[in-house]
């Protein structure tokens, strides 16, 4: 029967996918006239947990990171031997997945709409990376609705658990500073400057990973187990798919799948990963796609370290455009394949073949990847890839 007829008289609650725009959409109110909640599986789980093993739970939010700190806190609970698993907006659905044994820990990637889904998740951990504008248009185009949204991981916690909350930003710095007068949580704040050090690991290039590092760190020191060699397991971190995975190192030249990278906002932090050495560009950047926006965006601020350019797809001729005449070379290539091969001809030892294309994938892929993994097969043919490390492939799409 179709959900917005029917008579919810009894109902306990109405479950739905993150992908509903509550803002808009009419099951929302339909539930309301019945007094019946509308919630989403994280809610589900919740309600779950008296009757699971003792537990604890991380929960992960913020608008970029998610995923990776969501990763890494789990892949250090790995190794030190933790049971722990992975759900939320980030692999298998938690419901789908079995319960943990006594003990273990449950690492949520929690989008701000599936907090908007869940009224009762007592985080033992929570966690918020950072706040920019973005999916503004399901809070009504309200920064401030948006950042209320993740807030409320907070405020579904009892006194006395961890709250992690950056304060670079004055939105969060003034959370920050309400949450602190109130003594409720054990607070931490992390700033810029907690996190300006070296890479922690092969997988963790960037200053982008040093600040979900800063945070994955703290998480799990805030779960006081004995034990964990956080260092060691950075290491051995291989990172997410398509989020500057090391595909190979041939001949001293890394190729890197971020096709992941869907604009300029989130290809700067990648292009800011690899210096020149001794005065010498070494980035081989494969960019272009469908444009989501005109312009180079802060990807602007990391030019000298590219030495070539290799454009792609609908966007191509207008990146060439942008680029010509500002970097040493631009090659106009159109497909992917074509772009790899020159790369590779062109690159030296110490040199990276960066594919972080700053566009949406769908000019010629169904998704960003499917992109990535037709990146990795290309570099697979033409490097000996046969001995390269690489990250697992985690089931299930995003919500
Ligand atoms: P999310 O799950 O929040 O989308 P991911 O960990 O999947 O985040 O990273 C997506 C992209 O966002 C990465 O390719 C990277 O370019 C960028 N990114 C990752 N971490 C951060 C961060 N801490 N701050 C800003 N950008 C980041």
């Amino acid at each position: 029967a179709d959900p917005l007829t029917i008579d919810l008289t009894g109902y306990d609650g109405v479950v739905v996918s993150p992908g509903v725009p509550l803002n808009t959409h009419p099951i929302k109110p339909h539930a309301e006239k019945y007094g019946v909640p509308v919630i989403g599986d994280i809610e589900l789980f919740a309600l779950a947990r008296a009757d699971l093993p003792p537990h604890k739970v991380v929960g992960i939010t913020g608008t970029n990171g998610k995923s990776t700190t969501t990763a890494l806190v789990h892949h250090i609970l790995q190794t030190a031997g933790m049971p722990s698993l992975m759900g939320g907006n980030i692999g298998l659905p938690i419901m789908a997945q079995d319960p943990l044994p006594d003990g273990g820990v449950y690492v949520l990637e929690l989008s701000s709409y599936q907090i908007d889904l869940t009224f009762s998740l007592d985080c033992d951990v929570a966690v918020l990376l950072n706040i920019t504008p973005d999916h503004l248009d399901r809070y009504d185009g309200s920064f401030e609705k948006y950042a209320a949204s993740k807030v409320r991981l907070f405020q579904m916690q009892s006194k006395g658990q961890y709250a992690v909350i950056t304060i670079d930003n004055p939105i969060t710095a003034d959370i920050s500073e309400q949450m602190k007068t109130n003594g409720w949580w054990n607070l931490f704040e992390v700033e810029t400057s907690d996190y300006n050090g070296e890479c922690d690991g092969p997988a963790l290039a960037g200053p982008h990973n040093a600040q979900n590092v800063a945070f994955a760190r703290i998480a799990v020191a805030s779960l006081d187990f004995d034990g964990i060699d956080v260092n060691g397991a950075l290491r051995t971190f291989t990172g997410l798919p398509h989020r500057m995975e090391v595909v190979c190192e041939e001949d001293g030249v890394l190729f890197i799948n971020d096709s992941k990278a869907t604009n300029p906002d989130s290809t700067a932090p990648a292009l800011a990963a690899y210096p020149p050495e001794e005065g010498r560009p070494r980035i081989h950047w494969i960019v272009g796609g469908l444009p989501k926006e005109d312009g180079l965006g802060p990807c602007e601020q990391h030019l000298a370290n590219i030495a070539a350019a290799y454009t792609v797809g609908e966007a191509g001729p207008r990146f060439a455009e942008l680029l010509e005449g500002r970097i040493p070379n631009v090659e106009r290539c159109e497909l992917v394949s074509e772009a790899v091969s020159r790369a590779r001809s062109a690159a030296q030892a110490g040199d990276v073949v960066l594919f972080s294309p700053a566009c949406a994938s769908f000019d010629q892929f169904r998704d960003y990847e499917k992109r990535g993994e037709h990146f990795r097969q290309l570099v697979d043919v033409i490097a000996d890839s046969a001995d390269c490390e690489r990250a697992p492939i985690i089931d299930g799409g995003k919500a």
